[in-house]
């Protein structure tokens, strides 16, 4: 047997999970991400969760928008998106947009969101994506992993325990945006409602820059549909929260 880390541990399977906490830097990014496997997952009965860290106020160029109205405008944007792809509970950590998070707070933050809602697996934005410059992502990605991985320790987040949030083992992790996929979700029946969801956010998107973007995700979900047996796939990599400490083969997982 081949000494890779995923013969000793397997890739669990993400579709199997029936709580799922989604995690995302700025309101788009699991629209963008991973909006039509999430969109997958409630229809077959899996219960979502997505917690938003950041509030989205650092999302434009344009000075003349105030950054309370950005705000706002991204938190009703967010709503329209979630409910065309059936996510129901919606939970903010509200730390300002623009690449000044502070870690250890956003891993308490995400800690205490496992601890109440009890995922068995954590769908966040891949922090070691290759040539990612917003900190934002790379941060909400390491946090949301470190948390996934040690929430299970009763004194990690000591803090935590004081406020009354038990441990709480995570068995997953899914991260879109990923350079290192391992696992593609056949999204055929739900492909349109992540379009929907993506147009939801006018005020990142001009129509422009937002058919674009959508053509783009469509090309690649067609390509990377090619050896399946289906049209569109959306492209994660799924992990063990074992694979997350040590293994220096987990990224070819
Ligand atoms: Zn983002």
């Amino acid at each position: 047997m081949k000494p890779d880390i995923c013969n000793f541990f397997p890739i669990p399977d993400l579709l199997k999970t029936d709580q799922l906490l989604c995690i995302q830097p700025h309101p788009d990014d699991l629209e963008i991400g991973a909006g039509a496997a999430v969109a997958r997952m409630i229809q077959s009965g899996t219960k979502v969760t997505c917690l938003t860290v950041t509030d989205g106020s650092a999302g434009t160029y344009d000075s003349s928008v105030s950054q309370d109205d950005l705000i706002q405008t991204r938190y009703h944007e967010t709503l329209k998106a979630s409910e065309i792809l059936g996510i129901k509970e919606l939970l903010w950590l509200g730390f300002a947009d623009g690449g000044n998070l502070p870690y250890e707070e956003v891993r308490t933050g995400i800690t205490r969101t496992i601890r109440k809602i009890k995922p068995n697996a954590v769908l966040v934005c891949d922090p070691w994506l290759p040539y990612e410059a917003h900190s934002d992502h790379i941060r909400t990605g390491l946090a949301a992993s470190e948390a996934a991985f040690l929430s299970g320790m009763p004194y990690f987040c000591p803090s935590l325990l004081e406020e009354g949030f038990e441990p709480h083992t995570v068995s997953m992790i899914a991260f879109y945006y990923t350079a290192y996929p391992n696992t593609f979700i056949d999204v055929d029946k739900t492909w349109e409602l992540k379009l929907a969801a993506i147009d939801c956010h006018t005020s990142q998107f001009p129509p422009d820059k937002v058919n674009m973007l959508k053509d783009y995700l469509t090309a690649k979900a067609r390509e990377q549909a090619k050896k399946q047996d289906c049209e569109f796939v959306e492209a994660l990599k799924v992990l063990s929260t074992n694979h997350l400490h040590i293994f220096e083969d987990a990224w070819q997982c």
